[in-house]
């Protein structure tokens, strides 16, 4: 299990590659990788200080088409912060609690992130305006 709460924040961004030119003057680094997650209809690049299991990493994420959940956001509210993600020990468990507790959520059961690992959305309005994303380590 992490140390860290926080896996990372995702920022919705409309051009990737522009996106990670920009970002890698701002950190100094380069992406620990880029990928497609072709369910989501986006790709995403990484940015981190240490591996990929380590905390507070930067995800970029930009829409591979039209009905993208992330072309919607960038048509609503432009480019910008779009989640967080936090690490849970048990994803089923976690979203279980919160079914009971009457929290609203996106995804019901679990699906395999951009890292590989199991993540599920949580309605912004249980997050105080924030969309959140559960991520379990593998
Ligand atoms: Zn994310």
């Amino acid at each position: 299990m992490a140390d860290s709460l926080l896996s990372h924040v995702g920022i919705a961004v409309a051009d990737l590659g522009e996106a990670i030119k920009r970002y890698e003057v701002i950190t100094g680094r380069s992406p620990v990788m880029v990928t497609e997650v072709a369910d989501q209809k986006v790709k995403v690049a990484m940015f981190a200080a240490g591996g990929h299991e380590s905390g507070g990493r930067i995800e970029l994420v930009a829409a591979t088409a039209d009905d993208s959940p992330i072309a919607k956001y960038i048509a609503k509210r432009g480019e910008g912060l779009h989640h967080i993600c936090i690490y849970v020990e048990d994803i089923d468990q976690r979203l279980a609690e919160l079914k009971k507790e009457g929290y609203r959520l996106i995804d019901e059961t679990p699906r395999i992130g951009a890292e590989g690992n199991r993540i599920a959305f949580v309605h912004p309005s249980a997050g105080g305006g924030v969309l959140i994303e559960l991520e379990e380590k593998k």
